[in-house]
């Protein structure tokens, strides 16, 4: 419970500290569920002409109707509106924000147009249903994923809505009233608690979905689809940007020899060496079994090799009986291989790796000359390095 609260308003408080992927998911989650409720209150505003007729009569009663059709009306182009494909947050928010904006001027309007001291009875019990507006808007925003700063935004705009209220002279404003002051602010804290719990749910399901457990690496569809963007983005601002592939040399005898338990470890353990030669801007993707892709944005074709310099001096870790883990890298860069597509970009990395295997493993090729240079230094090469380490990444 603590570490959720915690979660909640430290992780989860600020929308910009959200990752990307989580951001674009809540964007479409927003407009879906503003969607449908647009269009539940399209229908239901204009509907409750019908009770508004049983009570009030008159000027009162054609105001109100003009206003409920008016903001039916709104709440029927909002729904269109929602029609986005790929929605951005910032979409989600506007959208968000107008569903509340359109109640909340109703609300005004009715408040206008309503007498003061409604009579006992009926006609005090639809009044009064007037008069929730706001609350029923407080709790709504905890049906949305929201980061805790927007919930709170959301919820200070309904004591806004109050504040306009008891301006416009409506008696219902909670000013008035202590205790459905206090009733409005516990609503709107529970819902905005609710909405950022949700966030949280929401992000704890999207890391689970896009990262691979074993590796801690992006999984390869969502890998994948962050390498696309960085492509487009890197075109677009002629920015370099180079992947490496990368591929663990004989993996499947590490399996034969001394079981798949250790296979993983000696996996997580490459891959460990591959988050520690990248920066914290590079994204790591596990692409394949025992293949690696690695994203590097801003980086030439001379910085990666500096790179590839960096795993040298680590290494990959070890096997149980200390042979040292060695990996063929192919490299390409957008630039300079002129590639069309990201795909294009992993397709010709790939055959890099393949020719720096055919050229003996352990090796990096990293242009169409299709030469092959060194990964880890000889001396640590499987060959000739049976006692390279002390540490068996199995005991980790
Ligand atoms: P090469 O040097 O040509 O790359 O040889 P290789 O043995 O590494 O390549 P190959 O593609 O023949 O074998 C890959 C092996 O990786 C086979 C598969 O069982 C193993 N593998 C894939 N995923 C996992 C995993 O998650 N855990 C373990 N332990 N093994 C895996
Ligand atoms: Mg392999
Ligand atoms: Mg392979």
């Amino acid at each position: 419970m603590r570490k959720a609260l915690l979660d909640v308003l430290l992780v989860y408080g600020w929308p910009g500290r959200l990752p990307q992927p989580l951001n674009r998911r809540r964007a479409e989650e927003i407009v879906a569920r503003v969607k449908a409720f647009a269009t539940l209150f399209a229908v239901l505003t204009v509907a409750w002409t019908a009770v508004d007729a049983l009570v009030f009569e008159g000027v009162r009663l054609a105001g109100l109707a003009v206003a409920r059709i008016v903001a039916g009306a709104f709440f029927a182009i909002l729904a269109l509106s929602c029609r986005l494909p790929a929605p951005t947050l910032k979409q989600a928010r506007s959208r968000l924000a107008l569903l509340l904006l359109i109640p909340g001027a109703f609300f005004l309007v009715s408040q206008a147009i309503l007498p003061g001291a409604p009579a006992a009875g009926l006609p005090q019990g639809v009044a009064a249903a007037y008069a929730f507006v706001p609350f029923v808007l407080a709790a709504g925003i905890g049906a949305f994923p929201l980061a805790l700063a927007e919930a709170v935004s959301l919820a200070a705009f309904t004591f806004a809505v109050e504040a306009a209220a008891s301006w416009v002279g409506g008696q219902a404003s909670v000013f008035a009233r202590p205790e459905d002051f206090w009733l409005l602010f516990l609503i709107g804290g529970a819902a905005a608690f609710a909405a950022s719990s949700q966030l949280t749910l929401m992000a704890a399901l999207i890391e689970q979905a896009i990262r691979d457990p074993l590796t801690r690496c992006l999984r390869h569809e969502s890998g994948a689809e962050v390498l696309e963007t960085q492509f487009l983005l890197a075109r677009r601002q002629r920015a370099a940007l180079a992947v490496l592939f990368v591929d663990i040399d004989h993996f499947k005898a590490v399996n034969d020899e001394f079981g798949h338990e250790t296979g993983d470890h000696v996996l997580a353990a490459a891959a460990e060496a591959l988050r520690a030669m990248a920066r914290e801007s590079d994204v790591l993707i596990r692409w394949g079994g025992e293949e690696f892709v690695v994203v590097l944005p801003n980086t030439s074709r001379t910085e990666a090799v500096t790179l590839i310099q960096r795993l040298r001096a680590r290494g990959l870790g070890t096997q149980p009986d200390g042979r040292a883990v060695t990996v063929s890298i192919g490299i390409a860069e957008c630039q300079g291989d002129a590639t069309a597509s990201a795909a294009d970009l992993v397709s010709l990395a790939d055959q890099r790796m393949y020719a720096a295997k055919q050229a003996g493993r352990n090796r990096y090729v990293l242009d169409s000359s299709g030469e092959a240079y060194p990964v880890l230094a000889p001396a640590a090469a499987p060959e000739s390095s049976r006692a390279a380490s002390e540490t068996s990444t199995a005991s980790r």
